[in-house]
């Protein structure tokens, strides 16, 4: 799959000229309007999301980062209530609402935040997670995919705006950055820096998705309805070592446990909740010691199902938004997209015997 033509996603909207100063005039600019995180270079391969703190330490040539934009609004460990037993009494820790800018996100990253968004909403609302939600803004970046990008396979375009005030495309030493949203605008009259943009910067490279999955995005729920019993999950098995970092740093995973931790005067504690994984072989235990996925095949199962099937079916969306990083990190080498390809050729050879 190719990603959309690039003018065709983005001629609609009114864009400026920004050379590599102005970028950073304007980064600078957005921290006087609240926190502004932006990813970082950490290793010779590796970023992470981070507060900034000089604008000039923001990389906007980045891959991906290792943990997720989830991070912000899901803490890895976060304390629920503070309490009292013998008073009965508890209080919650206060979460702020401070604004909060997010620059240079890719757009599997803004759309796992809109899963996440469906996730969190549906039901019995998350509180916790809602209110980190608000006063946020999101301003996206064009990113070249990688080996382990597949995020055109599963339906959301390199250029996908959606979610963003601005976006970001690279040009000649520089940017050109299209006005999304009013938000959007509003900041950028604020600014008043940028210059027009020529022809020249017009010449958008575009950068193409390779087709990975081999199924168009739209197909894919529909395998999942006959592949249950497949001996995919046990070959995936043979391999898979129950770590677990896939789920955790999956841009989409939200499962987490609670501890209520006691403090030596036995009256107070607090009530924390840290993120969890159904790869990990605790996560299906329950009273007695039974555990409904003790083995890696029905488990990694639970997590395709999850991100394919059961919240679809719901949801009408993927729940896998092709960061691919479950495959970039996993230290068995397990790439999704092939257990993906793998079920296809099981489901199309199922196909042909019933054909027969
Ligand atoms: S990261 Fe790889 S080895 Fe670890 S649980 Fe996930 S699939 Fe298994
Ligand atoms: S399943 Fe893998 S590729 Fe899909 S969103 Fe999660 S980490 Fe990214």
């Amino acid at each position: 799959m190719s990603s959309t033509d690039v003018k065709s996603r983005l001629e609609s909207f009114n864009c400026y000229y920004f050379d590599k100063d102005v970028t950073q005039k304007f980064i600078s600019f957005l921290m006087k309007k609240g926190d502004v995180i932006a990813p970082h270079k950490t290793g010779e391969l590796s970023y992470k999301y981070e507060i900034v703190s000089d604008a000039t330490e923001v990389v906007l040539n980045y891959s991906r980062t290792i943990l997720p934009l989830k991070k912000a609004f899901m803490p890895p460990r976060e304390t629920l209530i503070n309490f009292n037993i013998k008073n009965n009494q508890y209080t919650k820790p206060q979460i702020s609402t401070e604004p909060k800018i997010f620059f240079g996100i890719h757009s599997y990253e803004m759309q796992s935040i809109k899963r996440l968004d469906y996730s969190f909403i549906t039901g019995l609302p998350e509180s916790n997670y809602l209110t980190r939600r608000e006063n946020c803004k999101f301003i996206g970046v064009a990113y070249k995919p990688d080996e382990w990008h597949f995020a055109g396979s599963v339906g959301i375009d390199i250029n996908e705006t959606d979610g963003f005030c601005l976006y970001f495309y690279p040009a000649k030493n520089g940017y050109i950055v299209f006005e999304i949203t009013d938000e959007g605008k509003n900041l950028l009259d604020e600014f008043g820096e940028g210059s027009e943009v020529t022809d020249e910067y017009l010449k958008l490279n575009e950068d193409k998705f390779q087709a990975k999955i081999k199924f168009h995005h739209n197909r894919i729920p529909e395998i999942f309805t006959h592949v249950y019993n497949s001996k995919v999950w046990e070959d995936v098995a043979q391999k898979c070592v129950g770590c677990g970092t896939c789920n955790l740093l999956c841009s989409t995973c939200y499962c987490y446990d609670v501890h209520d931790e006691i403090e030596l005067d036995v009256e107070n504690g607090q009530r924390d909740r840290f993120w969890d994984g159904c790869m990990l072989n605790k996560f299906a235990e329950v009273a007695g010691g039974e555990n409904f996925r003790d083995n890696l095949g029905s488990r990694n199962r639970h997590r395709l199902y999850r991100k394919f099937k059961y919240i679809t079916n719901q949801s009408d969306k993927l729940h896998c938004v092709g960061c691919g990083r479950c495959s970039r990190y996993c230290p068995a080498n397990i790439s999704l997209v092939e257990i993906v390809n793998d079920l296809i050729d099981d489901y199309t050879k199922q196909q042909q015997k019933e054909i027969l």
